[in-house]
């Protein structure tokens, strides 16, 4: 059956979203949340495991301090109030990649709560709540094999490995964020980016969504103006930036066309498809008491003191925010200018490239312009287009000291962005730099008069203007690597 999708620019103008964010960090401490095991990205399977992480019977948790630490630092730059008592607690379920078949959280009592993130959207500051910041201990992995989809269906065999299981996860939730209208879909990401800069900004974790060390699950409402807020939906794993905004907006106008036809929405877990940008049904949503959650009973309550609180809050860096603002200070931009570069994901490239020894402008000109263009063709993240700040500080080098010109200057970050080297290496090895040598541009210069001799005789009775034309026939003999000035002092000097 073939259902018909209403345009989502209508379904905004009928219904008023929801939506909630629960966002998953992987803490980047060295040992997992409770044992010793080792906590590096990959590794064979199964070779970062212990009794503790596998839950054997008589084996027992001991807290990461690091860990809380580390959770404590993320409560307080969301502003939220760190308990000066809390638990852990028990969250009961089966499933194959946790093997103690429960997972050590935290339920009522968490550590953070009731705090804010800003985050700003359009030029405007939107204030998102925060509901709470929480430690647990992350899952396994089940790898489904023998299938062509890598999915459970179809697949021959399931393996797991509880490498990850027991690593330290903070899950930080939202309250319900109403109000956004059209704009819910971009709020969401603006969020999570943010999220994510206040993450790495700590030092807390590397915030990869690619590598699942940031993972987010969105929750969706629609209801009508005036009523109260519709059931909601819970799309799980969004794994990029750009798929928490289509997540959003693929669930908003899903919702509805259910309820345009008179359904009524199931609240349940949703998955969202990269390939087709759409959501599909997952399992009904379990209610908090399928959980059967209580303390935790191997772990001493958690009683973080005022004084050790105050320590970590001496640690908070400059948020990223007030040092963007601080950096457009610096850079002399505009609102406008200063949006383009933090849309490009560009804010870290250009003070990297500016701390390599170039100015704003030259910086920007590449990250914004040339760089850009080719990340958005080959559909990557700026930061992966395959030059670094210091290439791009030294290609502008090379410019400002008049070695390149800028369509040179193109060809050898073309060279860059290859692997052919750095800048200069690229430029000597390719015989790429400027021609400003009088003695070997004359003969190009006489070759150019010679064969425009009505131009000649235009600039020779003053019309100095004409020397454009001869400018451009030497450029072109040249292959571009004259110097465009030197050239055009000789053809005056040569016909005055
Ligand atoms: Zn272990």
């Amino acid at each position: 059956m073939t259902v018909t999708l209403p345009p989502y620019d209508d379904v905004v103008t009928r219904y008023e979203p929801v939506i909630g964010l629960e966002t998953h960090v992987e803490l980047g401490t060295n040992t997992k949340m409770f044992c010793g095991c080792p906590t590096d990205f990959g590794g064979q399977p199964n070779t970062r495991i212990c009794p503790v992480c596998l839950g054997l019977p008589g084996s027992l948790p001991v807290a990461n301090k690091a860990a809380i630490e580390a959770t404590i630092r993320i409560g307080l730059a969301l502003n939220c109030t760190i308990a000066t008592w809390c638990r852990f607690a028990r969250k009961n379920y089966f499933y194959p990649d946790m093997p103690k078949n429960y997972q050590i959280s935290q339920y009522d009592e968490p550590l953070c709560t009731d705090g804010w993130l800003d985050v700003e959207v359009d030029g405007e500051l939107v204030r998102i709540g925060i509901e709470r910041v929480h430690l647990e201990e992350d899952t396994g992995k089940t790898l489904h094999v023998g299938g062509a989809t890598g999915r459970i269906h179809g697949a021959t065999e399931s393996l797991v490995d509880y490498n990850r299981a027991g690593i330290p996860l903070v899950e930080i939730v939202t309250k319900p964020i109403p109000g956004t209208g059209a704009l819910a879909p971009i709020v969401a990401r603006a969020y999570v980016t943010e999220l994510r800069d206040v993450i790495r900004s700590l030092d807390v974790s590397d915030v990869r969504m690619e590598q699942g060390s940031l993972r987010c699950d969105v929750n969706t409402s629609l209801n009508l103006p005036g009523n109260d807020w519709g059931t909601r939906t819970e799309t799980k794993n969004v794994n990029s930036l750009r798929s928490v905004e289509r997540a959003v907006r693929s669930e908003i106008i899903r919702q509805a066309s259910v309820l345009d036809a008179g359904g009524r929405i199931i609240q349940e877990t949703r998955h969202f498809h990269e390939d087709t940008g759409d959501t599909t049904s997952g399992r009904s949503k379990e209610t908090a008491t399928d959980y059967r959650y209580f303390p935790e009973p191997d772990l001493v309550p958690l009683a973080p003191d005022a004084a050790w609180v105050d320590t970590l809050r001496a640690t908070l860096p400059e948020l990223p925010r007030l040092h963007r603002k601080r950096l457009q200070t610096e850079w002399g931009l505009s609102d406008l200018d200063m949006q383009s570069v933090v849309n490009a994901g560009a804010v870290e490239l250009i003070e990297l490239t500016i701390a390599a020894g170039t100015t704003p402008e030259g910086a920007r000109k590449w990250w914004l312009g040339e760089l850009a263009r080719r990340a958005n063709e080959a559909g990557i993240e700026l930061a992966a287009v395959g030059a670094t700040p210091a290439h791009v500080a030294e290609l502008q080098r090379l410019v400002d000291e008049g070695k390149l010109n800028d369509k040179l200057a193109r060809t050898v970050l073309e060279g860059v962005i290859a692997g052919e080297g750095t800048p200069t290496e690229i430029m000597t090895a390719r015989g790429l730099g400027v021609v400003s040598d009088t003695g070997a541009l004359t003969a190009a210069v006489d070759e150019a008069i010679a064969a425009n001799p009505d131009v000649a005789e235009k600039i020779r009775e003053g019309k100095v203007a004409a020397a454009g034309v001869l400018v451009g026939a030497v450029m072109k003999a040249t292959r571009g690597q004259a110097d465009a000035k030197t050239v055009r002092d000789l053809i005056i000097s040569r016909l005055s």
